[in-house]
């Protein structure tokens, strides 16, 4: 497999393999517009729980070079009260089976299921798990032997690369990096390393960093190395 020695190249530095870690709403499955709170957010049901284009391919190309995929999510709806735990069961279970189908897996799910404001006692808490928070990437640092260092954050949103930066790890946004972006980051300077349209494109990253091969999302280190938004 050339994976293998592309892995030791990789991660002499540290002996330990690297993660990847993956937000999970508008990364693998679409995000929802709930029209009667004029919110997008996570799904509330099932039916709504829809994988986005080509993400059980992408993640079979993690699997196929040998590197733990590892879901690390803040799902504060049941402490909001808008689905139950057996739903978030339910979209693992839809999850597990749309990659089951397509040769692929993820290692593990973490979950925040805690939120500040919660309507339900036992999840109302100020947490570490909860992303920016990096309680979960280190758990899972820990329990899979992984170094953070030589790990991937991707996610959509603002805490995903605060977590994935404050945990050590390289970080690739998905999405359209906007200006406001720059504005509500914590801390102020902080920038993903690499931006991508869609999980897909971010594996590209990942791949292209672990053959050595550029994919076209390199570009955007260089936008922000040279600190300018140029949005
Ligand atoms: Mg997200
Ligand atoms: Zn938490």
């Amino acid at each position: 497999m050339p994976s293998t020695s592309r892995l030791h190249k990789w991660s002499h530095e540290e002996h330990l393999r690297g993660a990847v870690f993956l937000d999970r709403d508008g990364v693998i499955n679409k995000l929802i517009y709930h029209q009667e709170a004029g919110v997008v957010d996570s799904p509330f049901t099932v039916a709504q729980f829809q994988l986005l284009p080509r993400v059980p391919i992408a993640i079979r190309m993690l699997n196929d070079l040998g590197l733990p995929v590892i879901v690390v999510s803040n799902q504060p709806g049941i402490a909001k009260k808008h689905f139950s735990a057996r739903t978030l069961r339910d979209f693992d279970r839809k999850l597990n089976d749309a990659l089951t189908s397509a040769g692929a897996h993820v290692d593990a799910i973490y979950y925040c299921t805690h939120h500040p404001d919660s309507l339900i006692p036992r999840l109302r808490k100020r947490c570490d798990c909860r992303k920016p928070g990096i309680a979960m990437l280190k758990q899972a640092a820990k329990a899979f032997g992984i170094s953070l260092k030589n790990s991937f954050m991707i996610g959509d949103g603002l805490t995903d690369i605060e977590a994935g930066s404050r945990a050590g790890c390289r970080t690739i946004f998905v999405g359209r990096w906007k200006c406001e972006c720059c504005s509500f980051i914590r801390p102020q300077g902080l920038r993903p390393e690499f931006v991508a349209h869609n999980l897909w494109g971010a594996v590209q990253v990942v791949l292209a960093e672990y053959s050595g091969v550029p994919a076209p999302e390199r570009r955007a280190r260089k936008t922000f190395a040279a600190g300018a938004c140029k949005l």
